[in-house]
């Protein structure tokens, strides 16, 4: 059908792209010339077309591995349109269009055939397959082999066979999660150890990563939104309660927001994407739910509200950001109640393999969240792909933490913690520091102790701050199965001592990520802007002032 000679007129004549885009044309080389590879691209980064070029190259039939239906369907109307003798054949099927998508198989009438695994390996389906020309193997999403990945698919396991059916044809895994033990993982189970690896993409310059501690986090979040009330972004919290929860007290704070996860029906979600891709939503809040084949270039920021599980999620959620190559922004809202919260859900597994590897991974998380040097460098560090210099576009980079000596305020709270008998959470904890009124604190007699309003000259967050720093570091422990009562450990002795001094990061609760330059650039200078369904009335009331002024003649 395409008379073709290199991949660039491919991808010129057929995708109607310009250029290529990283390794693409190193991949789709090596691919036509029979290697296999190992591709590390972030999701958007352009995989599909590194197997979709080779397969139209080489003689016979791409076959295309894929783990949703969805998926499948997208990619194939896609190729379809652009001319490409392209199907899918999985369940979604009835029997006689299976029967259809089979004889184009087998009269060589098809470039590319995306297949369910399970299909892909079932012995029915092999032998059919002897007797066809085969272009290449794609397995696409290939994270899903392995339990070190996000979405591990025990049907992918099968796939481990391939290599060993097909050896003479070309091979090629692709993923967007690239953290070391589940790369090492993919290429063991799918024979790949000698493929080459093309590790690339994985840097987003224009996404300005941000860690604010959760404090307000409502108060937090609409700050951080409203200088953004036209631009377009999604929210993502952990639970469907809190999705509902913060879409609606955003609609009643006057913004475009809507709710979208799981616990919709079908037809909810879809009108709620086609109102956001219409930009006639602004903000989405979603559960992880959101994002899949989401294809919006103009996504200015991604907030999540609450600790994503892992690096490899939040990576990957922040990445819808700034698809267009626009500056964009990644706020997290890292609260230590949340990580308490993921621990425990985590301790629920039942495989303990998965629970180890879980526990790892949230610990990776929260190692980045509390780190204190460029965000970027960790975050493709455990990629695997390696930042020479520090980014110079994080909230570390922009404005490096200040150490504060908190030696003093330590001993207070320590030994507010031992006043109290060891048997009191955070919260009264810092209710006798501050000399609250509250009543159980009276009835308490908590108002008699030696430690009771020696910290009235700092904030609740304040001590907040320092309490989780004080457990986070071993000075307190957290009995999280017990009401979450704070204990001393042994470490702590030194300090209530005052043999050894403590420093810590100054708490970060403001997103202060838009510099006074850039703002005044993008005529912003001006104070605080209001979200639409404030913004006419703010403007006629400030008009309606100026005139009784001029009146007045003040
Ligand atoms: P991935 O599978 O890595 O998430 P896709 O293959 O779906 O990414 O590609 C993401 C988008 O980038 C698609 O819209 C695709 O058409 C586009 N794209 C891929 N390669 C190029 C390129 N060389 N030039 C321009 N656009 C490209
Ligand atoms: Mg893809």
């Amino acid at each position: 059908m395409f008379s073709l000679r290199t991949p660039l007129e491919s991808l010129k004549k057929i995708f109607g792209y310009d250029a290529f885009r990283l390794s693409q044309q190193e991949i789709i080389e090596g691919l036509i010339s029979g290697e296999d590879a190992f591709v590390l691209m972030p999701t958007g980064g352009g995989k599909s077309l590194c197997y979709q070029i080779p397969a139209l190259h080489r003689p016979g039939v791409g076959i295309v591995v894929s783990p949703l239906i969805s998926l499948m369907k997208d990619q194939v109307d896609s190729l379809k349109a652009h001319g490409v003798k392209a199907a899918f054949y999985n369940s979604s099927l009835n029997s006689s269009e299976a029967r259809k998508v089979l004889a184009r198989l087998h009269s060589s009438d098809l470039d590319l055939l995306y297949i369910a695994p399970e299909r892909l390996m079932s012995g029915e389906f092999l032998e059919r397959l002897a007797g066809i020309p085969i272009a290449l193997f794609a397995i696409d999403e290939a994270h899903c082999i392995s339990q070190w990945g996000h979405d591990f698919r025990p049907e992918y396991r099968q796939l481990g066979r391939l290599r060993g059916v097909f050896p003479g044809i070309p091979l090629i895994a692709l993923t967007a999660t690239a953290e070391a033990h589940t790369r090492t993982d993919i290429l063991d189970r799918l024979g790949l150890r000698s493929a080459r690896c093309y590790v690339s993409g994985f840097d987003r310059p224009n996404i300005r990563y941000t860690v604010l501690e959760k404090q307000k986090p409502f108060a937090q979040l609409t700050t951080f939104i409203q200088p953004r009330y036209r631009e377009s972004g999604i929210v993502y919290c952990l639970s469907r309660q809190r999705v509902e929860k913060v879409a609606g007290q955003l609609r009643e704070a006057g913004f475009r927001a809507a709710p979208y996860h799981a616990g919709l029906s079908a037809g909810e979600r879809k009108n709620v994407q086609e109102d956001f891709l219409r930009d006639d939503i602004r903000i989405i809040v979603a559960t992880v739910a959101f994002g899949m084949g989401i294809d919006k270039s103009n996504i200015r920021y991604v907030v999540h509200y609450d600790i994503p599980k892992n690096i490899e999620s939040y990576y990957q959620e922040t990445g819808r950001a700034g698809r267009d190559g626009l500056a964009a922004e990644a706020l997290l809202l890292f609260g230590y109640g949340d990580i308490a919260v993921a621990r425990s859900l985590i301790e629920n597994t039942k495989n303990p393999e998965r629970k180890r590897i879980e526990l790892h991974k949230l610990n990776s998380m929260v190692s980045y969240a509390e780190a204190l040097s460029c965000r970027r460098r960790i975050l493709l560090g455990y990629f695997g792909d390696h930042l020479a210099e520090d980014c110079g576009n994080c909230d570390i980079c922009l404005h490096p933490p200040q150490l504060v000596d908190v030696t003093e305020d330590a001993r207070k709270a320590l030994s507010c913690v031992y006043r109290v008998g060891q048997r009191f959470g955070m919260g009264h904890v810092i209710d006798v520091l501050r000399g609250s009124q509250k009543e159980r604190l009276l009835e308490l007699g908590h108002h008699r102790l030696s430690t009771y309003g020696i910290g009235r000259d700092k904030s609740q967050q304040y001590w907040g701050s320092l309490l989780h720093h004080l457990v986070h570091n071993g000075f307190l422990e957290q009995d999280v199965g017990n009401y979450s009562i704070l204990r001393l450990t042994d470490s702590a002795r030194p300090i209530l001592r005052g043999e050894q001094p403590l420093t810590m990061a100054a708490p970060r609760v403001r997103a202060d990520t838009v510099s006074a330059k850039e703002k005044s650039k993008a005529g912003r200078g001006k104070g605080p802007e209001t979200p639409d369904a404030y913004g006419a009335l703010f403007e006629t009331l400030r008009a309606l002032r100026k005139r009784l002024a001029d009146k007045a003649g003040v």
